[in-house]
């Protein structure tokens, strides 16, 4: 490669069309006017580790893994960090410059809630959480939402079975916090401080069936999704009385954490909020327009 190109990184996933990691990571190489290129690589879904390759050997630097391959990013990579480890799912890849090195994976879904809950004055010390689903988001964010030492975590699942696994394998990561799993229809009818929707269904507008006795006051209802509008989750929350957030800011800050790890410098996510909440607003409306 020459030494002008640009260094070479990418988001890979199966859908990817919408992803908007590459918007996120060009505002952030404005902010130290370094030159990248970020693509969007769309792999068939036996194919991951082919396009992985493929990338690598175009001199690719670094990859951002979204649905359906976080698992198997984790097992192609050869060096983990512990939070990864943990998840047992990287949705950060790092190439060395030498072929022959291993793979380095990271996980930072977890970090990038935690800082997005930061960022919004959200406390998890000492207080009562809900987490709907028990996919990969909520593996890869429970150790860092444990480590902020809450009073008790409740993981929600359609499939409980997923739910109980989960408290099992994180056991030991839960020190006095209280961890428990149930069916999604199944939650015990009390207020919690935190409820996070980390199931894909407000995607196709689709609400869990929860309590209302889950809201009181102070309650905060965060969707990992987000759009244009509030999800119809953030809706059933604001509508009970809850503050409501969505997942926008944790895409920021989780881009954040992994730029960071490539280029060894913390860009500032504050203005690429802002950009971004634009850019879905300026997409929908061009949407709406067609
Ligand atoms: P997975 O497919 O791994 O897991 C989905 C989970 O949601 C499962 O527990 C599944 O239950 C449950 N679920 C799926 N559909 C429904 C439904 N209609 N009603 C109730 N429960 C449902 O997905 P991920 O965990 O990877 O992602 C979850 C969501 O989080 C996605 O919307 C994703 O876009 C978002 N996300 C956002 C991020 C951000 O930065 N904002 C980062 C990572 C994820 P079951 O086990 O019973 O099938």
């Amino acid at each position: 490669m020459a030494t002008n190109t640009p260094a070479l990184y990418a988001v890979i996933g199966n859908p990817i069309e919408h992803s908007r990691s590459p918007l996120i990571h060009r505002a952030f190489a404005r902010q130290f006017d370094l030159e990248l290129t970020y693509e969007k690589i769309w792999a068939p879904i036996d194919g991951f580790e082919e396009a992985v390759n493929a990338f690598v050997k175009r001199g690719g630097r670094g990859m951002n893994v979204t649905v359906p391959f976080k698992l198997e990013a984790f097992d192609l990579a050869g060096r983990h960090s512990e939070r990864a480890e943990r998840a047992l799912a990287a949705n950060t890849l790092v190439f060395a410059p030498d072929p022959a090195e291993p793979i380095f994976a990271d996980n930072t879904d977890g970090v990038g809630l935690v800082n997005d809950l930061t960022f919004h004055g959200v406390n998890v010390s000492g207080r009562r959480l809900l987490i709907l689903g028990a996919g990969g988001a909520t593996r890869g964010v429970l150790a860092p939402l444990l480590q902020q030492a809450p009073e008790e975590l409740v993981i929600a699942n359609r499939n409980p079975e997923r739910a109980y696994g989960l408290v099992e394998e994180f056991s030991d990561a839960a020190g006095d916090c209280q961890l428990s799993g149930c069916p999604l229809a199944g939650i015990e009818e009390s207020r919690f401080d935190l409820i996070i929707n980390a199931t894909p269904a407000s995607l196709t507008a689709q609400l869990p069936p929860l309590p209302d006795a889950l809201v009181g006051s102070g309650t905060v209802a965060y969707d990992m999704a987000y759009g244009a509008e509030p999800t119809v989750f953030m809706e059933w929350g604001e509508s009970r009385g809850a503050r409501a957030l969505d997942g926008l800011g944790m895409l920021v800050e989780q881009a954040a954490e992994s730029f960071t790890l490539w280029h060894g410098k913390r860009p500032d996510t504050a203005p690429v909020r802002e950009l971004l909440r634009e850019e879905i607003l300026a997409a929908a409306q061009r949407e709406a327009e067609d």
